[in-house]
């Protein structure tokens, strides 16, 4: 590991001495434009040892006003494999970076996250979110949530690993409603990066051990500059989470 890498952070109380931590983690990512191809990097750049990029798209010309790793010469290039090349020629060189151009089901979901530490979601296929979410769930994989609507920005952690996490606070679906929530809406690239750099943190923050941030929505709305957290709480008819 290349520490002088990493010198700021560890002058951070909570960072400091976690390298080697962070090191071992692996985090896998849904989706890696707008927000998850920020997050992945920001990821990558903090050190995080392992990390899986999962999407189907090609670049197109009306990403790259908010999809930064990709240039002009990646438009109609897969992005898994655009952004997992951004963030390997820009992080550690013993960072491992692998991309799935695909998308993320129920028939390949346990070979692609095998041995996670979490899965965040940036998809912007609402119908795919409440599969993935489903998937971690079962899977006891905790799921980190993230969507741009708008100026609002909504964050959950669902630390599904916990066995009593679902009777709690219930699941995605449960924050949803099962509805698949249009997230193919206006957005610019300074709030995509708003909640790429959210979600990175909110990651790097509960892999070194801030635990209660799971089984909380946190929605910043950059209209008037509110930040509301709430807990999240299971619906008791949800086919998901509810025994
Ligand atoms: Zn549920």
């Amino acid at each position: 590991m290349q520490s002088e890498r990493y010198l700021r952070p560890e002058m951070l109380p909570r960072y400091h001495g976690q390298q080697a931590l962070l090191a071992s983690c692996k985090v896998g990512l849904v989706g890696v434009g707008g927000i998850g191809g920020l997050c992945a990097l920001l990821l990558g750049a903090a050190g995080i040892g392992e990390l899986r990029l999962a999407d189907g798209d090609t670049v197109a010309l009306h990403n790259l006003h908010r999809q930064l790793l990709f240039t002009n010469s990646d438009v109609g290039l897969p992005k898994a494999e655009r952004a997992a090349a951004a963030v390997q020629s820009h992080c550690d060189p013993e960072l491992k970076v692998t991309a799935f151009s695909g998308m993320i089901g129920p028939d390949n979901f346990a070979s692609w996250a095998q041995g996670l530490d979490l899965v965040i979601d940036a998809s912007d296929d609402a119908q795919s979110r409440l599969v993935v979410s489903e998937l971690c769930f079962k899977a006891q994989l905790p799921l980190l949530s993230a969507a741009v609507s708008g100026y609002q920005m909504l964050l959950a952690l669902f630390d599904y690993a916990q066995p009593d996490f679902g009777a709690e606070h219930g699941c995605y679906r449960c924050l949803t409603g099962g509805v698949a929530i249009n997230t193919k809406v206006g957005i610019t690239g300074p709030l995509a990066a708003m909640a790429s750099s959210l979600a990175a943190h909110q990651v790097l923050e509960w892999l070194l051990g801030r635990t209660e941030i799971a089984g909380e929505l946190l929605s910043l709305n950059l209209a008037d500059y509110r930040l509301t957290r709430l807990k999240l709480r299971p619906d008791p008819a949800c086919p998901v989470c509810a025994h």
